[in-house]
């Protein structure tokens, strides 16, 4: 049954809802509430992502977001007990550019004061030797994190979930967000089409429905929903299942293991926001013809299956973690832009640190507030895929 109260109402049962969820139940919140539409949890972008996870960020503050989140994946299965099927493939990077190769350098010498482990730049003869099945043509130069790699969305979303509910957290599944009803500045109640929750604190989790949420209480997120596919191919043998995470950074073509085959996906630059999961089937032949380019046995494969799922974008590429400083009580916990499902165990855990102690002290998120658009204070991050 929906309650008519709790004390804090989470809006989405993503990766993210689910890992904010965990974590506030986990410090003992009191009553802890996720509402999600859908009938199964991980039904919006959770559910349609390349499963990715890198080191590999321009700034201080994803870097550290990725070295919290990367350490709760690899121990989930002692944590949650359900494995997330953490496979550190490592992301390889190639550059075209002088300017690339300038960035990228700076990024890894960020990333090596920070503390990643083990990230090099390196040049293209060893490049070759790491993947020689990729045709290097035109590569300058790359970047490489061996303890980057893959790992299962599903499986943590429900192992968050499952250590939610075993702390007392609360999920009621078809049950859609219609409204925010505030009194003197600070929240009050959540509408719901089934029924009215009387709470003080929300956390807005809606990923690329962020931004409705957010007018539901008359304050406008900046968070637009874009889309992005990938395909997969049928078995490749000739590839081995540990080989490298490639991303062409010029192009935004990627490609890893997936199953017995190969994940192939690329953003086209001209994408306007939309919530259509229609597949682009223009764009997807360009992206084939840019993969067999640099994987040239990809000419014998076999299209699988083509997905198409939402980034949540922000102006500057980096999520809004914060409270808005117009509504007293509503938190935001969105706008990842393409690379959220990695850092949902650090937003969880900063996120209860913001809600419960008033500010996060695992990492400084304070750089990552709503305000921060209106003010021109955009924390910009380039590593954007
Ligand atoms: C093609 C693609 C590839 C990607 N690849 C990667 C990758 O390799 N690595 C990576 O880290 N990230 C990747 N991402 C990004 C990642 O998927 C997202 O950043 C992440 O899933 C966001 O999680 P979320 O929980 O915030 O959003 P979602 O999973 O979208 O969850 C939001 C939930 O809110 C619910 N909701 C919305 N409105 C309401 C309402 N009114 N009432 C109730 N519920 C509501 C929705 O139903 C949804 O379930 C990719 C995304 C796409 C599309």
């Amino acid at each position: 049954m929906l309650p008519t109260t709790a004390d804090i109402v989470i809006i989405g049962g993503g990766c993210m809802g689910a890992s904010v969820a965990y974590y506030l139940a986990a410090r003992g919140a009191g009553k802890v509430l996720l509402l999600e539409r859908e009938k199964f949890l991980g039904m919006g972008s959770t559910g349609r992502n390349a499963g990715g996870i890198r080191y590999q960020f321009s700034t201080e503050v994803n870097i550290r977001l990725s070295m919290f989140s990367i350490d709760v994946i690899a121990r989930f299965e002692e944590l949650f007990g359900i494995s997330a099927c953490y496979h550190p493939i490592g992301y390889l990077f190639l550059l075209t550019t002088p300017r690339e190769v300038k960035i990228f350098k700076a990024n890894v010498a960020l990333q090596q004061r920070v503390g990643v482990p083990c990230v090099r730049y390196l040049e293209p003869d060893e490049i070759a030797r790491l993947v020689p099945l990729v045709n290097l043509d035109g590569v300058l130069g790359g970047t490489f994190c061996p303890r980057d790699g893959l790992a299962d969305p599903n499986s943590i979303t429900q192992g968050f979930a499952k250590g939610a509910r075993a702390r007392g957290a609360q999920i009621e599944m078809e049950t859609t967000v219609t409204g925010i009803k505030t009194e003197h500045g600070r929240v009050a109640a959540v509408v719901t089409d089934r029924g009215e929750i009387a709470t003080r604190t929300l956390v807005n989790c809606a990923g690329p429905w962020a931004a409705q949420i957010g007018a539901f209480a008359g304050l406008d997120i900046p968070i637009v929903p874009v889309r992005r596919q990938f395909f997969t191919t049928d078995a490749l043998p000739q590839i081995p299942r540990d080989h490298a995470f490639v991303i062409e950074f010029a192009t935004s073509l990627y490609f890893h293991p997936e199953g017995a085959g190969l994940l192939v996906g690329m953003s086209n630059p001209d994408e306007k926001p939309s919530e259509s999961y229609a597949i682009d089937e223009e764009f997807h032949c360009q992206t084939l013809e840019r993969a067999m380019a640099r994987l040239p046995l990809l000419e014998n494969a076999c299209v699988a299956s083509q997905i198409a799922g939402l980034y949540e974008v922000t102006p500057d590429a980096h999520p809004i973690l914060a409270q808005a400083r117009a509504l007293s009580g509503l938190y935001i916990a969105a706008g990842f832009s393409g690379h959220g499902f990695q850092h949902c165990p650090a937003t969880g855990k900063v996120m209860s640190e913001l809600i419960l102690d008033g500010n996060a002290t695992t990492i400084d998120i304070s750089a990552l507030d709503l305000e921060r658009f209106a003010e021109g204070r955009l924390v910009q991050e380039v590593n954007v895929v």
